[in-house]
């Protein structure tokens, strides 16, 4: 990421010098086709200009981050609540859109738009990544990043669509619980399952398990899962949560250690492998074990009982050997 600092000491909301104490980051786009972040400088800077003022602008151009208010300071980007709250950071757009009302517009150049919009994504993932370590903040919290299209439902910010419009008008497949996910990424930490391949499924194996808000323990209960409820699992931290997306709550967590994963589209070459389902394996097994059906070293017994958590005897572990021996030979 390439950070350059052009404080816009000339806005007034720059000069009434009002600080926050910063709880999450708000993502923007600027809603015109105006790539360069240095136009919107340029405009903003002016003590006249009195009807917005952001932290940073990403040019479409160059993925260049311009900061133009100290993080800490109080900003004029989401209206509502959100600006004494949320750092706000604007992307801009490519110049080949063109608007057509509201937040439709139509695009003469879909392969310049895209390059746009992935490097001004890639940028605003590094910057908010390096922004959730400057403050401390989980960029998988509830309301932590948010766009200002999901600051208004929450009752922060003013009526737009931003920055979703844009990614969805362009099919980019962007969306913001994947931005929130690659920030988390990008600070280092592991996401062992990616939301958007979708392919990890979990079954409940606790006979009530708690939905949390958030990937804690205290945090509170928005839901409850049954024994053998199944759930598409998008992420897991590393603090032992897995994250999923409901459909009309949103993202909850459920604790990791009541939860069977495997493959969605696991190897299901032959009955067995259904046999193995409902022998429920550890989800770290769950791979080598269909694989190893699918490859004749493991079988189940006369009733196709596979008995995945009883202690091998030395004479099956041989078989188990010579069973790889002769399929690699
Ligand atoms: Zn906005």
């Amino acid at each position: 990421m390439n950070l350059i600092k052009s404080i816009m000491t000339n806005n007034p909301c720059y000069t009434s010098g009002r600080k926050i104490s910063v709880k999450g980051l708000m993502l923007h786009s600027v809603g015109c086709p105006q790539p360069s972040a240095q136009a919107f400088i340029r405009n903003w800077d002016k003590s006249t200009y009195k009807s917005a003022c952001v932290h940073g602008f990403i040019d479409a151009n160059t993925g260049d981050v311009y900061q133009t208010l100290p993080w800490n300071h109080r900003g004029w980007h989401g209206g509502g609540s959100s600006n004494n709250t949320h750092i706000g950071v604007e992307m801009c757009e490519p110049s080949c859109i063109k608007y057509t009302g509201g937040s439709s517009f139509t695009c003469s150049d879909a392969k310049t738009a895209r390059a746009c919009v992935d490097r001004t994504y890639k940028s605003a993932v590094e910057l908010f990544a390096f922004l959730c370590k400057e403050f401390g903040l989980n960029p998988l919290a509830d309301g932590v990043i948010v766009s200002h299209k999901e600051g208004h439902a929450r009752g922060i910010a003013t009526n737009h669509g931003d920055p979703e419009h844009l990614w969805n008008g362009l099919n980019t497949g962007y969306t913001m619980d994947k931005f929130r996910n690659d920030v988390y990424t990008a600070m280092g930490n592991k996401v062992l399952y990616n939301e958007h391949d979708e392919s990890y499924i979990g079954t409940i194996t606790a006979s009530k398990l708690n939905i949390r808000k958030q990937p804690s323990a205290s945090s509170d209960i928005i839901g409850q899962h049954q024994f053998g409820d199944t759930i598409d699992i998008c992420a897991k931290t590393d603090n032992g949560w897995y994250k999923v997306i409901y459909p009309n709550i949103g993202a909850g967590y459920v604790c990791a250690d009541y939860v069977s994963v495997k493959p969605k589209n696991a190897p299901q070459s032959n009955d067995k492998a259904e046999v193995i389902k409902d022998n429920t394996p550890d989800s770290w097994a769950v791979e080598a074990i269909d694989n190893a059906v699918k490859n004749g070293i493991l079988c189940g017994d006369d009733n196709g009982d596979y008995k995945l958590h009883n202690i091998c005897t030395r004479q099956e572990i041989v078989v188990f050997l010579y069973r790889l021996y002769k399929k690699l030979k």
